[in-house]
């Protein structure tokens, strides 16, 4: 077998492992990153909702009771940000501060919203992250906040965002504003970023952090899967044990510092599978390990929005995913509400005539007259952690429980409220929602290794490191405590630049 010292061996190729590849192979690091995905160029991506493409792009988990299901990549280096729909949000304040039920702070005491804003700064920096523009042409009333004629409009708020803010504004919520995005000027408004952007119009890991980890010397190994790792028994060193998933060869990778950011479904599983593998080696593993898996309390609504005249032409099918955000809830109910773009035909299979049968031609008027008005919702929200991970040695795969606390249905009532109120007041109606029947589906899984003030909070220290494991670290979704009540692509991109920076000063001899 195969056998290579590094001196970092990084497992996953999204924000979480993108950004300590970069970091730690400019500071003069060998830097090896294991991504069972492949390198896709632009011009692999499709504008199509043909299933087999789909599925060769997304990975979906489903809780035994199929209540809960969780949409994740493992197809690409980059991770899933070549599929996202390219908001990037800082977490507000009091996601940092919030308590559980027990009292204990979500967060380590020593992690605030003041200490990420350096971090977050220098992604936005880095990406170039812009806030989408109202414009007022066509919308009177609604409140421009950049009045200055452009002379581009790839940066404009989709029509779709103006019949959201508009419904908000009609229900007494005003508190709507552009999201921002990682976006250049090649973006033209085609509305397939989830399937991969064929004008090369993202700016994610794939585009920023890893062709410039690459020209520091970082070796990045596509369609090579991690394992387990073994810690050394007569060093500090780790052994990362991998397969080529080729030429289906065994490879040994021996690090003296592991980052994992396989993501939030996957790092619990490597953890878990390797404490299987070397029980005497991970005794000191905390049990909290794949507990707490937050949906970011994710729901999705497809609705009809007859708002006004102008939202008739909303171009229900075209413009960036999401444009706005409602901030009306936070304080007190904890979500946040974003439009969405809804793909067509995933409305025609989600979609039922309220009468009348789901074909035929009546099916056709009833989809015809949907066609202008038809808008997603989608919300996060400080749920309750209500998921688990586990391996399991038979199938070699980690396996998702699903339980809804008392927390998160409370949350979901109120969300599933507001939006009824808000889509009331736009003379409109839901068409469905997954919620209906106390399902969930999610796009933002995290927390499942997170950062806790002791072993029995988190598995992680505020560092990032593990408890009981110098210097393995995790720096995807999975590190967060929790739910953010916004995306969370910029916070996992924050806090793995942070937890780089410590890695790099405390770097083993
Ligand atoms: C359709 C969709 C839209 C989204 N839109 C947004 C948005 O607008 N804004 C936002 O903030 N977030 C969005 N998200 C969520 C966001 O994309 C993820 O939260 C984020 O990309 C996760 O980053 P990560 O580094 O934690 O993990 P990932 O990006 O998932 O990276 C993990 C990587 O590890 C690899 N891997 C897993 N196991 C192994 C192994 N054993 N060995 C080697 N490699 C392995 C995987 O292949 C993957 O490449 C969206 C998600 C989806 C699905």
């Amino acid at each position: 077998m195969a056998e290579e010292n590094v001196d970092v061996c990084i497992i996953g190729s999204g924000w979480g492992g993108a950004i300590p590849a970069l970091r730690l192979s400019a500071a003069g690091k060998s830097v090896v990153v294991l991504e069972r995905g492949r390198a896709w160029k632009d011009s692999d991506f499709r504008q199509t909702v043909d299933p087999r493409y789909v599925l060769s792009l997304f990975r979906i988990d489903t809780s035994a009771d199929l209540k809960a299901t969780m949409v994740t990549s493992q197809a690409l280096l980059g991770g899933t940000s070549p599929l996202f729909s390219n908001v990037m949000l800082r977490a507000p304040s009091l996601v940092f501060d919030r308590g559980d039920d027990e009292g204990n702070r979500y967060w380590p005491r020593s992690l605030d919203r003041a200490l990420f804003d350096p971090y977050y700064q220098r992604v936005e920096n880095d990406l170039g992250v812009v806030p989408l523009r109202w414009t007022d042409e066509g919308y009177p009333g609604l409140n421009c906040q950049d009045g200055e004629a452009a002379d581009h409009t790839w940066d404009l708020v989709p029509k779709r965002g103006y019949a959201f803010a508009k419904a908000c504004q009609a229900a007494g919520y005003n508190e709507v504003s552009p999201v921002p995005v990682a976006l250049d000027h090649r973006c033209v408004d085609c509305g397939w970023c989830t399937m991969g952007c064929i004008f090369g119009a993202k700016r994610t890991p794939d585009k920023v952090y890893i062709p410039a980890a690459q020209a520091q010397g970082a070796r990045f190994l596509t369609e090579h899967e991690a394992k387990t790792i073994e810690p050394e028994f007569l060093s500090d060193h780790y052994k990362v044990h991998a397969v080529d998933m080729v030429n289906r060869q065994s490879k040994t990778f021996v690090a003296k510092v592991v980052v994992l950011a396989a993501g939030a479904m996957n790092t619990p599983v490597i953890l878990q599978r390797s404490k299987f593998r070397f029980p005497r080696l991970w005794d000191r593993l905390s049990r909290q390990v794949g507990k707490k898996l937050s949906a970011n309390g994710d729901a999705a609504f497809a609705v009809n929005l007859p708002v006004s005249e102008a939202m008739l032409a909303s171009e229900t099918f075209r413009g960036k995913i999401i444009g706005t955000t409602c901030w009306s809830f936070l304080e007190e109910f904890g979500f946040t509400l974003q439009d969405t773009y809804l793909l067509n035909s995933a409305l025609a299979l989600v979609v039922e005539p309220p009468d009348g049968p789901g074909w035929g031609l009546e099916y056709k008027h009833f989809m015809q007259a949907l066609a202008t008005t038809v808008n997603g919702i989608i919300s996060m929200g400080l749920d309750g952690d209500d998921g688990e991970i586990r391996y399991n040695s038979l199938t070699d795969k980690g396996h998702m429980t699903w339980r809804m606390s008392t927390r998160s249905a409370q949350l979901y009532r109120t969300i599933s409220a507001k939006v009824g109120e808000i889509v009331k007041a736009a003379g409109g109606q839901i068409l469905k929602t997954p919620l209906a029947e106390n399902r969930i589906a999610c796009v933002h899984p995290l927390g499942s290794c997170r950062m806790g003030d002791d072993p029995d909070l988190g598995p992680l220290r505020a560092d990032g490191q593990l408890y009981g494991y110098p210097n393995v670290y995790v720096t995807d979704g999975s590190a967060l405590p929790g739910s953010l009540a916004v995306n969370p692509s910029l916070t996992i991109a924050a806090n793995a630049e942070r937890v780089s920076e410590g890695i790099r000063n405390n770097f083993p001899a």
